[in-house]
Formats: C-alpha cells, structure tokens, sequence
C-alpha cells in the first residue's frame, strides 16, 4: 500500500479532487501529519469519517523502525528498518546554528567510487519518497528538537534516484510540511550530468554540492567510475548551465587522500579548474577504514593545498570532523547487517 508520506501536498490535493472530496482537506490531512504527528488516520478529528476510510483503505500511515542509536559528543547515528527488512543510516550533527541531518536515498549505491565504505554494496533499491521524509520526522521526534538543517550525503546517490528526492524537497520545504528552508537543504551528487541539468529547473533554492576529489581526469579516473560516463569537461559545461539558471553558488567537495590527488601540482591545477566557477572548495579530510586501502593526507600537506587554494582567490574551507568513533563519518555509513 502507498504510505500517506510519500505525498506532496499537491499530489495529495490531486487525489482528493480525482476522489470526489474537497482540495482543502489536503493541507489539514498535511498538519496532522507533519504538525500534529498523529500515527492513525482516525486521530484526524476534522476530516469525515468517510472521507478517513478512504485514506485508511488506500494508504499505509506506518513510520520506520529505529533499530539502533549510537551517540558521540554532538554525533547520533540512527540505524533504521525498513518494511522489506533492509536497514539505512542517517547521522545527526549539532551545530552552534542548529540541528542537521545527513539522510540516505538509496539501499546500498551503484556509483562504486573506490574510496568509499558506504558504495560497498551494491544498490539494492532506491529508497522512496516516505523513506527520506520519515529519516527527519522520526529523528525529530526522538529528539525532541527541531531538525533546521538536511544534507542528503548518506548512502547513495540522490541523482540516481531523482524523482523520489524532487517530492522529499518538495514535503520537507512545504511550510505545513517540516518546513525546512530550502537554502539549508543540500544535495550531493558526484556527478551524473543529465540529472544536473534537469536540476537546474528546479524552482527551490536547494543548494548542491559536487564530490569532484580529482582536478583532472586521469586521477578521478582512478577513483570515480562515474568519470568514465561523464568527463570533466562534460561536467562541467552542466555545471555552468545550472549557475546560469540557477545563480546559485555551488559546492565542490574534495576528499584529500595522500599520494593521489593532494600534490600542491594538484591544488593549482584545481584552481585553474574552478577559477570561472562562483563557488567554495570544500576540503574532506579522509576517513580511513579498515577495508580500503586510501590514507589520509597529513595536516601539513592538508593546510599547504589549502593555502594554494587561497593564494589562488578560491574559496576554500576545511570540513569540521564528525562522528568517526561511531562510523558516522563521511563515507563510512553502512547498514548494520553488512558489517563484515
Ligand atoms: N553519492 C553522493 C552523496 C553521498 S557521499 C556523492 O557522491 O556526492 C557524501 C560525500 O562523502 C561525498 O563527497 C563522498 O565522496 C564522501 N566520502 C565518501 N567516502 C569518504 C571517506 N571515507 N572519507 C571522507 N569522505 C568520504
């Protein structure tokens, strides 16, 4: 059965018309869900009673399991269930500005970028819509504080799963919905052209990042197979597409890794990469894992590219570290059962 959060409030409105009931009944049904946070249909006092058994026999209102909860400092990792028995990950982190949260779009990811833990497994499915709302609601929830701030770079990759991630922003920007603003949502993707373009429409100011980690092709060869499908150049033309549309400024995020891609030969030629660009340079220290061979680069090679960066008017700045005692770092989400 359709699970009640996979709607937007238009799809909703749409369903009730094509139904013979009232378009308003969409943005109260949308408060009880999302402002009320009711758990049965028939907690909607002001809805009729025909009108809840038709939401009861046509849609699901379940929520996820939450299986586990690791803390560590400012860092939760949430270990959740799915209805088919398959689980995802999505980390809290709490910022001097506010809650945010790193949220899953798909069972395990198809992308294979060869430093990451979380790309280990294969995709098993796309997550849907409801799956990503209910990674917030729930966390929320369990919290008991407002979540202000999303960026979807859990496991997957959203673009791979377009359609599902258009609907989450629309529900969770919705004012009546979870009302997160838009510009305190991020998407990351590493890359796959056709769905950065058909980004650049998208009327919310959704803000992207990039995972671009090579300033060439022959070293993001090595790394991203994704490379081989979409050159550099290609992305690159897709990426002034979008800030023509779009205006808005962009991320490019660069995990340092010793010996590959973090030579200073490396950081000048990245400048002269994005030098057209209007956008930041978002340095990712690696997290290592047992099972991947990568190191990190160290702190004084790490503050030299950076300095490069700067002395060459780039943007640049470090990410904070977060959560590495509980896997929750960038890149080391896995689902629990994988855990080999
Ligand atoms: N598929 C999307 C979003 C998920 S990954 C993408 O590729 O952007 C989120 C970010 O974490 C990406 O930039 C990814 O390259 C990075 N990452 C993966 N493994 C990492 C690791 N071990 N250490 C640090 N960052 C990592």
């Amino acid at each position: 059965m359709n699970n009640i959060f996979n709607l937007t409030l238009e799809e909703i409105e749409d369903y009730l018309i094509s139904n013979n009931s009232k378009k308003f009944h969409a943005l109260q049904l949308f408060e009880w869900l999302y402002i009320k946070r009711v758990e049965s249909f028939s907690e909607m006092s002001n809805l009729s009673h025909d009108l809840i058994d038709l939401l009861k026999n046509n849609f699901s209102i379940d929520r996820l399991k939450v299986v586990d909860v690791q803390d560590d400092k400012d860092v939760s990792k949430y270990l959740f269930e799915l209805h088919d028995g398959e689980h995802i990950e999505a980390v809290l982190m709490k910022h001097d500005y506010g809650n945010s949260i790193c949220v899953s779009s798909q069972v395990g990811c198809n992308m294979g970028c060869k430093f990451c833990e979380s790309g280990r497994r294969k995709k098993v499915r796309n997550l849907e819509t409801y799956e990503m709302v209910l990674q917030i609601l729930m966390i929320e929830e369990l919290l008991g504080e407002r979540i202000s701030h999303v960026v979807v770079m859990g496991i997957g990759e959203p673009f791979d799963n377009y359609d599902n991630l258009i609907k989450f922003f629309k529900i969770i920007n919705h004012p009546k919905g979870l009302a997160i603003g838009s510009r305190h949502i991020t998407v990351s993707t590493c890359g796959v052209v056709p769905k950065i373009l058909e980004f650049s429409d998208f009327p919310l100011q959704v803000n992207l990042a990039v995972s671009l980690h090579a300033p060439n092709n022959e070293i993001r060869d090595k790394i991203m197979p994704i490379n081989k499908v979409y050159r550099i150049e290609e992305l690159f033309k897709a990426l002034k597409y979008y800030y023509n549309k779009t205006n808005r400024r962009l991320t490019f995020e660069y995990i340092m890794l010793k010996d590959i891609n973090d030579s200073d030969e490396c950081a000048r030629e990245l400048a002269n990469l994005v030098k057209d660009m209007n956008c930041y340079i978002n340095l990712i220290p690696y997290n290592e894992t047992n099972n991947i061979d990568f190191k990190r680069t160290n702190t004084i090679q790490l503050m030299k590219f950076y300095d490069i960066l700067k002395m060459n008017n780039i943007n640049v700045t470090i990410r904070r570290e977060f959560g590495g005692k509980i896997s929750a770092a960038c890149g080391q989400l896995r689902s629990k059962k994988e855990e080999l």
